[in-house]
Formats: structure tokens, sequence, C-alpha cells
């Protein structure tokens, strides 16, 4: 994917789930904000057991002072550095603020030495400088200064390409569609769109080693800080079967409970990334990927044909 087959748009932020079936919503919804919230917390706790010596963080103007109290519980600050746009959903990017519209402040939270060095390498405009006090891999650093910063604000493919070179096996191979074997669900990032995730960056590959011990390091702490439920369930539905595919501005993620629609690059044409994994026993069946095949696959019964469509 190069820069020649972009279009010269960009979509609003928006990320939005359709279920299978009410009953997965049922089970799954709840976990998923759990994932989310979880993560959310383990940003923060990432910081206060020095994984790493920064995480951002957005606050609401009338959150602030009880924010910035419960950081100091951690032993940590907070520094606004600008307000941004609200959104709902999720952003590649950060929204203006807009007259008479809700804002937040975005900034950074840490101990004060990091919080001026944060300041400073967002002054210079120094993305490796941001990323390593982030606590993000160098090599997923280069990465993104190489790719995000050309235009490629949702790199799932590069990351795909990359996996491949690193070991990971094609199962299929076509233009503009990789079926990937042996990437390592700690590192993906197709379920970010939700909250659903075991690293706060987009890896360089979908093999990233270095992600992956980043991933370990905080699933452990996580088990420490009792949110061991969060990330085994993050673990599990980042090891589905899924296919996460982009055209015209929208990427769209399929998984054997949901899909989820989000913007994403404004490709000319589809591109299509399919990652091996599990099926549960109680998903739905369908002939596309990654629905199982069902028993009878000639089937005319009404619940097939109306999983069918859902999966198109
Ligand atoms: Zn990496």
């Amino acid at each position: 994917m190069t820069k020649a087959d972009l279009m010269h748009m960009h979509m609003p932020p928006f990320a939005r789930i359709q279920w299978a079936d009410p009953a997965y919503e049922a089970v799954w919804g709840p976990r998923i904000n759990r994932i989310s919230q979880a993560f959310h917390r383990l940003e923060l706790l990432s910081v206060a057991a020095g994984l790493r010596r920064v995480a951002t963080a957005h606050f609401r103007p009338e959150d602030l002072p009880r924010g910035v109290g419960e950081l100091a519980r951690m032993g940590l600050s907070y520094l606004p550095l600008r307000q941004v746009g609200a959104y709902t959903g999720f952003a590649h990017y950060h929204p203006p603020v807009e007259p008479g519209k809700p804002w937040t402040y975005y900034g950074v939270v840490g101990r004060p030495a990091a919080l001026s060095a944060f300041a400073e390498a967002t002054d210079r405009g120094d993305h490796n400088a941001l990323g390593e006090l982030l606590g993000y891999p160098a090599c997923c650093r280069a990465f993104f200064s190489e790719v995000w910063t050309a235009g490629f604000i949702d790199p799932v493919w590069h990351a795909a390409q990359n996996a491949l070179l690193e070991g990971a096996e094609a199962v299929e191979e076509a233009p503009r569609l990789l079926h990937l074997k042996g990437h390592y669900p700690e590192v993906l990032p197709v379920l970010r769109y939700i909250g659903v995730r075991l690293v706060p960056h987009i890896p360089h590959s979908l093999r990233c080693e270095a992600s992956r011990r980043m991933a370990q390091d905080w699933m452990a702490l996580a088990r420490e800080e009792g949110l061991g439920e969060e990330v085994d369930w993050a673990y599990e539905m980042l090891g589905w079967a899924m296919e996460w595919s982009v055209l015209h501005g929208i990427a769209e993620v399929r998984t054997p409970y949901f899909k989820i629609a989000t913007n994403s690059i404004a490709s000319k044409e589809k591109w299509t990334v399919r990652l091996e994994g599990n099926v549960p026993e109680d998903a739905p069946r369908g002939l596309s990927y990654p629905y199982r095949v069902p028993r009878k696959t000639l089937t005319n019964h009404p619940a097939f044909i109306e999983v069918e469509n859902w999966a198109r």
C-alpha cells in the first residue's frame, strides 16, 4: 500500500459494533467495557509501576480536580498540554475545539521530570522522543515515523506485511489480500477501535517481539492489580479468527461474534488482512471468513440467510 493508493479525504471519528445476535452482546458487551476500562487504568498503573515514564490522558474540565487527586494518590502528576474537541469512538488524530461544543484537556501523566521532557518533545514535534517516554519499542517508533507520518493513520496492512518478513506464514496471498498465521495475538491493533488491546501503541509488525514482551509485562501487572480477568478476556478475543479490511476511509473488522466499522485509511480499493485464530463453539456459522462453514452448506434456512446477510 503506497500513497498512490489513497484518496484525498478523511472521515470523522466513529466506531460502531454490530452484533450477530443480542445473546452474544449480553455476554461480551459488558466484558468489552471492562477490558476497555481496565486498559485505561493499566495505562496509568504502568507509569506508577515504572514500566514506562509517561502516559497520555484526556480529562473533561469538570473531571480535572478529581482526576488529578487520584493521580496524586498514585504518586503521579498531570500536565495539561492543550484543549481538543471531544469525540466519541476512536480517533486517529485530535479533532480541533469548536466554539460551543464539548472539549477535553489532552495532557501527560508521570513524574515531574518526565512531564517536562514530554512537553519539550511535543514542542519540538519529536515523535521518537515522545514514543520513547511512552515506552514504545524502538522498532515501532521507527515504523510510526515512516508510515503514520506518510498518512497511513491505521497501518494494519503494513504491520501484517512486516509480520510476513519476520516469520509469520501466509495461508493465502493475493493482490491486496493477506491471510496470516503465526502472528502474536498480544500485539494485535485490530480491536483497539473498541478499547480491546494489550499494548498502547500500533506495533511495527503483527509479530513484534518487543511489543509482545511489553504486553506480557502489562498482563503480569494487571494480574497483580486485580485486573486479571479483563486481560484474559482481551487475550481470548485477540486470539479469535478475524478479518480486517479497509476501503474509502472505513475499516471493517469481522470477529466470530460481531463486526466493527470505524474511520480509517481512505484507500481507493479494498485491502484485507485475515488472521488465523480460534472460532468459539457457539459462534454463528457462515460461508465467509471468519465464520465456520455450516454443516449443511447449501441451506435456505432463514436463520442461515440472516447470518450471511449480516456477514456481508
Ligand atoms: Zn516493534
